[in-house]
């Protein structure tokens, strides 16, 4: 993958910046300099190569907050297909039992490659098993492949089925091994520099799979080494009655209490949280990674995104894990996140355009990146560039409204200038031959279950 140093992007026929002034510009350029917007304008030249986006609309790389990407292994597991979430993971936890490295691998690869095709420049993961030598390095080693911008985060689960807990105790790990190889993580591939592409963060699986003490110490870690904090919280009612029955009190509180709030933190789903919940959110300015297609998928409920923006909650998108979606189109999820708001509040409630900047800088935000999630100079040069000239767009009178009538894959993706899909293709990685291998993978899962 060949970086030119420079990259201009010619005749947009809209770019929809979601700088701070949210401007549109019709018909404008952008020269992309090492990895940076370095000018924004009409007529420009470069001396390096050229990108003609005439009838395209160009976005902001959308960043996606919540993955699980070894789930992409497990996509539409008969038996889990119309399961509750208690139920589905007690389904799926067997077969996540029998993962090991290049499962790991060959899943990232995968998972990765379908959010960059739907515009997807920045991915966060949240690994919380590590099964026959699995490691997060192995999805760090897919991210590089791949070309993608990248947050892993050192999951984990400590509490196995003859302590109480929902995993089995083959999945589960020790609480002083699960923080020592968060350490080595963060030492080994951790940079917190503008432009990085890998951040590592901390992050427990949820307050049910791990002790009150884990998730203390994960906080004081994550503080020590200046990392980010990431779980599910909140997720549907049966997740408040166990946080009321175990712990006495509401999950907002209980973040609160070990330290899990803050604009180092953001929480999964939060379908759940009540309005001083949401207060103790905006106060401290927790994030908050939004799964409608997740949420619709297991029934969990409508999240309160109208009431968290308003309260001026950082808020961003997540597909969530390919084996509750089962799909992990960020555009889309961007669709239905617009779509579901709607639903519980009617039709005012959430613009296209809204739900496009959740998507794009709001996830930026929640990710602790501000240098990226917006077309403006100095900025990260992660770009979409989507065609509306195709049959998706056909007759819309407004054509940067791609969420109510647009593609829902990309024609060209930059990530740090770099270019990674090319007329709606990866160039990094050879797919096809990752998509038989992943296959393959698959089949040799199901054998004698
Ligand atoms: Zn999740």
């Amino acid at each position: 993958m060949a970086q030119a140093s420079e990259t201009l992007i010619k005749s947009a026929q809209t770019i929809l910046t979601m700088d701070d002034d949210r401007r549109e510009l019709a018909i404008h350029d952008i020269r992309i300099k090492d990895g940076v917007i370095a000018e924004i304008g009409e007529n420009l030249t470069t001396d390096g190569e050229t990108v003609f986006a005439d009838g395209c609309v160009v976005t902001p790389g959308l960043v996606n907050t919540h993955h699980h990407l070894y789930q992409t292994l497990t996509r539409a597991v008969p038996g889990g297909q119309d399961a509750l979430l208690f139920g589905w993971l007690q389904r799926l936890y067997p077969i996540w039992s029998r993962f090991g490295p290049e499962e790991m691998n060959i899943s990232a690869q995968i998972g990765l490659a379908e959010l960059a095709l739907s515009g997807c420049t920045l991915t966060s993961d949240h690994l919380y098993l590590y099964p026959n030598g699995s490691r997060l390095d192995d999805t760090i080693e897919a991210a590089k492949e791949v070309g993608m911008r990248f947050h892993p985060t050192r999951g984990a689960m400590s509490i196995g089925e003859s302590d109480g807990g929902l995993p089995p105790d083959s999945l589960v790990e020790k609480e002083d091994a699960i923080l020592k190889d968060a350490i080595r993580l963060i030492d080994t591939h951790h940079d917190a520099s503008d432009g990085s592409m890998v951040r590592v963060g901390v992050a427990p699986c949820s307050p049910f799979s791990v002790s009150r003490e884990l998730m203390r110490d994960a906080a004081i870690l994550a503080r020590d080494k200046g990392v980010m904090l990431h779980t599910h919280l909140a997720e549907n009612d049966e997740d408040i009655a166990y946080s009321l029955e175990n712990f006495g009190c509401r999950p907002g509180q209980y973040a609160e209490e070990l330290g899990w709030v803050g604009e180092d933190v953001w929480h999964a789903h939060c379908v759940k949280l009540d309005q001083s919940e949401i207060d103790l959110f905006a106060r401290t300015k927790t994030g908050v990674a939004h799964c409608p297609c997740s949420n619709c998928r297991l029934g969990s409920g409508i999240a309160p995104v109208r009431a968290m923006r308003d309260a001026k909650v950082p808020v961003g998108l997540g597909v969530d894990g390919s084996a509750s979606n089962d799909a992990g189109n960020l555009v889309a999820e961007a669709r239905q996140a617009m779509l579901l708001q709607r639903v519980a509040l009617g039709a005012d409630a959430m613009s296209p355009r809204e739900a496009l900047e959740i998507a794009t800088r709001g996830g930026a935000e929640v990710l602790g990146r501000h240098d990226c999630g917006q077309i403006a100079v100095g900025k990260r040069a992660d770009i979409a560039i989507w065609d509306v000239t195709g049959v998706h767009s056909a007759g819309s009178w407004d054509q940067a409204a791609i969420l109510l009538a647009g593609p829902t894959t990309v024609r060209d993706l930059f990530v740090e200038g770099r270019q990674i899909v090319r007329d709606g293709h990866i160039t990094s990685i050879n797919l096809s031959a990752v998509i038989q291998r992943q296959n393959a993978l698959a089949t040799r899962l199901a054998e004698n279950l």
